[in-house]
């Protein structure tokens, strides 16, 4: 019997959330049993006053690490463009991964994404004024007496 992949695809994913679904509800379980003596015991015990700081304090702490977590995910742009470049070794640039057009310098590189501008036969950093070469479109002379005369891309 053969099964497609979507089915699979589909299985495998419903056979994830039973697993998890089990996991969190014997979490809930062993989390109620043990919170229970607790809130029977200790808790009345705890005056009004004592609880609203307690519950301050929290609230606090979760806007400290609330704050980092958004800092780690969000915070640094630069660092997260530079994951869709790779160094090419032929131009001495950084390449966009999907879109090859797209260049960045790497003088610039530690400031962030410079994208280059295309020139005749290499790229130009508008930021720190660096050319680089393109070997692919290099600008060679034309010998003497040919029939083309001056510089000509080959
Ligand atoms: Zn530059």
């Amino acid at each position: 019997m053969k099964i497609s992949e979507t089915i699979k695809e589909r299985l495998l994913l419903g056979l994830i959330a039973a697993i998890l679904g089990s996991i969190g509800w014997l979490a809930t379980s062993i989390a109620k049993d043990a919170v229970e003596p607790f809130l029977k015991s200790v808790l009345p015990a705890i005056n009004n006053k004592t609880l609203l700081l307690l519950c301050l304090m929290l609230f606090l702490v979760i806007l400290i690490l609330g704050t980092w977590v958004a800092f780690l995910l969000w915070g640094d742009k630069s660092e997260r463009e530079r994951k869709h470049y790779r160094f090419d070794q032929t131009t001495g640039t950084y390449v966009h991964k999907t879109e090859p057009q797209q260049r960045a310098c790497a003088s610039c590189w530690q400031d962030g994404v410079r994208p280059l501008k295309i020139h005749q036969s290499g790229w130009w950093c508008l930021k720190c004024n660096k050319y680089f070469e393109d070997p692919a479109r290099i600008v060679k002379t034309a010998p003497p007496g040919s029939h083309i005369s001056g510089r000509a891309i080959v």
